[in-house]
């Protein structure tokens, strides 16, 4: 059998897990602990088509760690070809700049950088903790949304306030999805060489959303920013908004400024504005039995989408690709139409036949053949990309 890479995304109430060889991508098993820290938690396990899953009784983090533990004692095959643990990590800070193998240093940075991401960051380190102490001896390695983005001019990351605030608190944009945009520059440069030294804009759009752009494969602007809230509107976020309405809202609803940021946070965005779904696919549906909100909550994130891309664009030399993926960017035509109909200035179209009729799950073009830029849907796999780093940080390690 291939190596393997088990792949942990641990989330404050939610664990992923995934058992990936590489070379080949084949998910030997895979599933999700839920509701964790809550009560009905519970683990499922899908393996060669079945799906199984287990009560967890004390709903904890452990307790779903062990489970796997126990899952590939019993499937020895895949638990012998595991060569090492892959953490997706979602803030890096300043600290980290590229996946690293983990030690007590890197748990510690990861602790530090907590502030910007509680829930997330002390998450993923009851993940790491319980890993370490359930596959003793596994190397495990950290892989940052954040790292991607390192490569942002000064000019760049800054928000323009008091210096003195950035140097005392590191107050600074620092972007996320920063896995999948490295994957979509690695398979754009695999797919259209050229790519690896040309202007590159990418919208990963799904629940959460954001674009970024790639010039000489490597990241010159992002939309989000100290946190995954700001830039495009998204599935229950707001995207940016004035920040005096923080205020506003915090004042006329008689709510706190951590509750008014949880409201842009949970009750925004598409779900915010449709009071339908912060789902695409739902919203689709409900635009196609005539649904006016919907379409304006649709609408509203195409526009934005668009206008997001024409800035980070600005970092570029040249614009020569534009890539969409994400569960919204990956299967619905209509928004990527509607995007693309914003950017006609800059002179990115589509062929619209090629858009709808474009294959799900695979890399296709979607502009005509004669297009100076070229449009393109990649679906991203972080999974991959984190199997990856791991297998090549513990083979240079050796
Ligand atoms: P992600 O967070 O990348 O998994 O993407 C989730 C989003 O993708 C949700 O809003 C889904 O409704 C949307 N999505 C998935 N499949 C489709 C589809 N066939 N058409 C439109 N939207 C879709």
């Amino acid at each position: 059998m291939n190596k393997s890479v088990l792949i942990i995304n641990c989330g404050s109430s939610s664990l992923k897990f995934a058992v990936l060889t590489t070379p080949g991508n084949d998910v030997l098993v895979e599933g999700i602990a839920d509701r964790l820290g809550i009560d009905d938690s519970s683990i499922t396990f899908k393996h060669n088509g079945t799906k199984n899953t287990l009560p967890l009784t004390d709903s904890s983090h452990r307790q779903a760690v062990t489970e796997i533990k126990n899952w590939l004692d019993q499937h020895e095959s895949i638990q012998e070809s595991i060569v090492g643990i892959g953490h997706r990590i979602v803030h890096g800070g300043e600290t980290f700049t590229s996946s690293v193998i983990i030690d007590e240093d890197v748990v510690k940075g990861i602790e530090e950088c907590a502030r910007f991401a509680p829930l997330h960051n002390l998450a993923h380190i009851k993940g790491i903790k319980e890993s370490q102490n359930l596959f003793e001896g596994l190397p495990q390695v950290a892989v940052f949304d954040t790292a991607f983005h390192q490569t942002l001019k000064t000019e760049q990351f800054l928000y323009a306030i008091p210096m003195d605030l950035y140097n005392r608190h590191n107050f600074r944009k620092y972007g996320f999805h920063g896995t999948s945009y490295r994957y979509i520059s690695q398979e754009l440069a695999r797919v259209a060489p050229e790519s690896a030294s040309q202007g590159v804009i990418v919208a990963h759009l799904g629940n959460g959303a954001s674009t970024c752009a790639i010039q000489n494969g490597k990241a010159t602007d992002t939309s989000m920013g100290i946190t995954p809230l700001d830039g495009l509107m998204m599935g229950t976020r707001s995207g940016s908004v004035d920040p005096s309405l923080v205020s506003f809202i915090s004042n006329a609803e008689n709510i706190s400024c951590d509750e008014t940021i949880d409201l842009l946070n949970k009750k925004s965005g598409l779900l915010g504005v449709s009071e339908i779904s912060s789902d695409c696919r739902t919203l689709e549906d409900a635009v196609f039995a005539g649904d006016e909100r919907a379409k304006l909550a649709l609408d509203m994130f195409a526009s934005r989408a668009a206008k997001s891309l024409a800035s980070v664009a600005t970092t570029l030399d040249t614009l020569d690709h534009v890539v969409f993926t994400g569960g919204i960017g990956e299967n619905s035509d209509y928004l990527r139409g509607k995007i693309c109909e914003s950017l006609r200035a800059l002179n990115i179209t589509i062929n619209s036949e090629k858009n709808s009729n474009a294959p799900r799950g695979e890399n296709c073009i979607i502009s005509d053949e004669t297009a100076n830029v070229k449009v393109w849907i990649l679906p991203t796999n972080e999974e991959l990309m984190i199997a990856m780093d791991t297998i090549s940080l513990i083979e240079q390690a050796h």
